[in-house]
């Protein structure tokens, strides 16, 4: 089987053996009715009304969407417009919290007999892509096409995030309840739970464990990024190609994140919704990075004062991990769905872009063997024909070849800028 390009980066996995603290709950939370790919929620309460834990709070008649509920019991305070990182527009309901976490009357074990009614149960616990993509997991697990293999992504490829190696670490045991239980409800033969080699303990105690499962294949990734980008993982568990245009399923699988599958099976087993999250708290500008898990809206102010940052020397704040992350304006923004990091660092260099010297690294570098300084070309003068020649549209925007671009040129950046030009079918 070829080998696909790949690059080497520090791991940088500080708080891989920070087991997962646990938030206070704050008098405050901030939780935005867009936290997922897919349509806005609407919310379903208004300004006084009192809310519980894991009440459904917002939701919406799109299919692809996913509910939202709370994780605190107290007042709605405020309904405000809120813009999240990728600059959608949404509504925002703001809940002062009442201390005591009185649990809503809503929060019971689904009734599961069939498929149907487990993709209906999935839908409703709010789950999404956990890993940072926020794909909504009801959608995923009702594909079109025929399925027999279930990737769990388990790579956890960016530096600094171990969110997902502590949900490894802490609960083995509902992950691999959580493939059973999505093996069994779609009738998938095979399971691969896919790991990177930097991750030896999770390995050996996984492969332990399903060991007299012939149905769980525990797969080593190689150290190499990006490991964790879904046409790559689908081709190094299994060795086949998603071509352009095509989804996962239309290669026999679905790809789901390693936290995602833990947190359906524990929904099941309680019928408490997605209200709270971990998510590693790193960067140089943080005094003692942690793994925290808090409830949703907590903001990012306030994990990174827990976490003891030096507030005033913050220059970047990123949302996610240093190569696919989003930059955070705001430092009171909240923590949603599908925060698995946040990274404070007290220094930004701007680096300055000159012309490109055709040294090939990009080409090198990028695992899909796309040429993205052709892309870049071909986008600087808004050529759509040469863009689709190209496959633009492969771009998994993963930003490797951003990251060895010797003339800083922002390669990724305009991928995704060049993409938007391609008209959709
Ligand atoms: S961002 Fe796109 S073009 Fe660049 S290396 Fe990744 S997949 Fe290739
Ligand atoms: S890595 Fe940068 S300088 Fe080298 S060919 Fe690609 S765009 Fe040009």
């Amino acid at each position: 089987m070829k080998k696909l390009n790949g690059i080497k980066l520090k791991h940088r996995k500080n708080t891989e053996n920070s087991s997962t603290v646990d938030f206070p709950v704050p008098e405050k939370v901030t939780i935005p009715m867009s936290m997922t790919m897919g349509a806005p929620c609407q919310p379903l309460v208004k300004v006084g009304d009192t809310v519980a834990v894991g009440q459904k709070i917002g939701d919406t008649d799109a299919a692809f969407s996913a509910p939202v509920h709370s994780g605190v019991s107290g007042k709605v305070t405020a309904i405000t417009d809120y813009r999240n990182v990728m600059g959608t527009v949404c509504k925002m309901i703001e809940i002062e919290t009442d201390g005591l976490q009185t649990v809503s009357d809503e929060v019971k074990p689904p009734v599961v007999t069939d498929k149907e009614s487990f993709v209906k149960a999935v839908r409703q616990s709010g789950a999404c892509g956990l890993g940072g993509a926020g794909f909504p997991t009801h959608i995923k697990l009702n594909p079109k096409a025929d399925i027999d293999t279930l990737i769990i992504n388990a790579a956890e490829c960016e530096p600094y995030i171990t969110a997902d190696y502590r949900e490894m670490m802490e609960n083995p045991q509902d992950i691999i309840n959580g493939i059973n239980l999505v093996k069994s409800k779609l009738g998938i033969k095979t399971a691969k739970l896919a790991i990177e080699a930097n991750k030896p303990e999770a390995i050996k105690n996984f492969t332990a464990m399903a060991e007299n499962d012939d149905t769980i294949d525990i797969i080593t990734l190689p150290s190499a990024y990006p490991q964790g980008a879904e046409k790559v993982i689908i081709y190094n568990s299994t060795g086949r190609i998603v071509n352009e245009g095509s989804l996962p399923a239309d290669a026999g699988v679905i790809v789901m994140n390693v936290s995602t599958v833990a947190f359906l099976y524990r929904y099941m087993q309680t019928g408490m919704p997605l209200v709270t999250r971990r998510l590693t708290i790193d960067g140089n500008a943080v005094g003692e990075p942690k793994n925290v898990r808090t409830v949703i809206g907590t903001s990012f102010r306030e994990l990174l004062e827990f976490c003891k940052a030096d507030i005033d020397s913050i220059k970047k704040l990123i949302a996610g991990g240093p190569m696919m992350g989003m930059s955070v304006p705001d430092i009171d923004m909240p923590v949603v769905k599908t925060s698995n990091a946040l990274l404070a660092f007290n220094h930004y260099d701007e680096r300055k872009t000159s012309s490109c010297i055709r040294c090939g690294r990009c080409v090198r570098v990028c695992p899909l063997g796309l040429m993205p300084a052709d892309i870049d070309r071909a986008y600087k003068i808004r050529n759509v024909e040469e863009l689709k020649k190209l496959k633009v549209m492969l771009c998994m925007n993963c930003g490797s070849c951003t990251y060895v671009c010797p003339a800083n040129r922002k390669l990724a950046e305009t991928n995704q800028l060049a993409k938007a030009l391609i008209p959709r079918k």
